[in-house]
């Protein structure tokens, strides 16, 4: 039996202990704080990139599998834990794209579920949208996640498995070595030995990787949201404009996103950001108006260049593995990437192909999207 310790309890390394324990193996998760508090948990839970043409094919290739995954993912864990992820499968409508037309090829070249409506179309299905629009494309088979939920579940289900052991609030340093082997992990209380490490920091990746001189081109960047209180019915589907989206919850809350800052690991609000989210969200749903705004909250994603993840094993020290640098695709790529790394952890035949993601593959910075 292969033992494995993961180093961060974000959507990536909870997917993997799961898929990794499923699969046979002993795992160990730490994390520096609670599990399941970080960007996973400030992302908005869209089962989609926005603009999934912007995108190289292979993120679209872990989209499409992580897609089908993800209905059956929610019913289990609702099952196993009594915790609902509710998976909404309420569709999405793009407003006014200026890549209208990308898009449209974008489609029809990967045989995508995403075709151009008549705006009424947009209109009849959400009948609060401001009237200003021109032009819609609709992608009927995205939904969301509610994803505080979903980590929530995981981590409960986690836990009913006697070959998983959480260690929360306790930061990992350093990968240990011995002989110039790895053989572990040191947080300050101590080492944790096992025969393989994987590193799924999120945007703090590079903070343990880059004394191992695995050169990953991963950045925060900060995201900013916000909730509006339970008005249901008033939003059916995920709604998209100008990058700014909303997104509605089962219960008829509607979360609204987001910001986009390089701001290094700060995780602060701001009066612009709100500002920005509000005059976008009134934008689209006039309505919104007179709701109240529950909860403005912030994360960091972990950025990369052309949004692409580094999945694989070092070349340079056999047992460490990474699993980041997800950028703002990480909830809907999760359930590719735990398999991709289950498999390369574990020797099996990998699912997906692993060499796009490489962690030595050439990065050009300008692709930093
Ligand atoms: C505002 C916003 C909106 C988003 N919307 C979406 C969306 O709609 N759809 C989508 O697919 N994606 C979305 N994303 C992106 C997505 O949230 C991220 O790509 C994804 O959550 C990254 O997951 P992760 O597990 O790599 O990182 P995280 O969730 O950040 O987890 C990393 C974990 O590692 C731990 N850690 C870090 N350093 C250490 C250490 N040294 N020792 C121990 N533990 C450590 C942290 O405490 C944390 O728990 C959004 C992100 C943001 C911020």
């Amino acid at each position: 039996m292969s033992d494995v310790i993961i180093v961060g309890g974000g959507i990536i390394g909870l997917l993997s202990a799961r898929e990794l324990l499923q699969a046979g193996a002993k795992v160990t998760l730490i994390d520096k704080s609670e599990v399941g508090t970080e960007a996973s948990w400030a992302g908005g839970g869209i089962v989609s990139p926005l603009y999934p043409w912007q995108y190289q094919d292979p993120i679209s290739d872990l989209v499409r599998w992580a897609q089908a995954y993800y209905p059956n993912l929610s019913d289990q864990l609702r099952e196993e834990t009594g915790v609902d992820p509710q998976f909404n499968p309420c569709g999405l409508f793009m407003l006014d794209s200026q890549e209208h037309e990308m898009a449209l090829w974008w489609a029809q070249r990967l045989n995508a579920h995403l075709r151009e409506v008549d705006v009424a179309h947009a209109y009849e299905k959400v009948p609060a949208l401001n009237r200003r629009f021109k032009r819609a494309l609709s992608l009927p088979a995205v939904g969301n996640i509610r994803n505080p939920r979903l980590l929530k579940a995981l981590r409960l289900s986690l836990l009913s498995d006697k070959k998983f052991t959480l260690i929360e609030g306790q930061q990992v340093n350093h990968v240990v070595l011995h002989e110039k082997k790895l053989i572990g992990v040191a947080t300050s209380n101590g080492e944790f030995h096992s025969d393989a490490v994987l590193l799924a920091a999120g945007a703090w990746t590079p903070l343990l990787s880059d004394e191992l001189e695995l050169c990953l081109k991963i950045e925060p960047v900060r995201g900013e949201m916000l909730v509006f209180e339970p008005c249901p019915g008033l939003l059916p589907s995920i709604v998209l404009h100008e990058g700014k989206y909303l997104i509605p919850r089962l219960d008829g809350r509607i979360v609204v996103g987001s910001t986009i800052d390089r701001v290094g690991y700060d995780k602060s609000t701001t009066l612009n950001g709100r500002e920005a989210l509000m005059n976008a969200a009134l934008d689209i749903l006039p309505e919104l108006e007179s709701l109240k705004v529950e909860k403005h909250w912030a994360g960091l994603r972990p950025g990369s260049p052309a949004g692409l993840p580094y999945m694989g094993e070092s070349s340079k020290l056999n047992g460490l593995f990474v699993c980041a640098g997800h950028y703002r695709n990480g909830l809907v790529t999760a359930p590719a990437s735990a398999r991709l790394m289950t498999n390369l952890i574990l020797k099996q035949k990998p699912e997906i192909d692993p060499l796009p993601f490489s962690l030595d593959r050439e990065t050009n910075l300008e692709e930093m999207i």
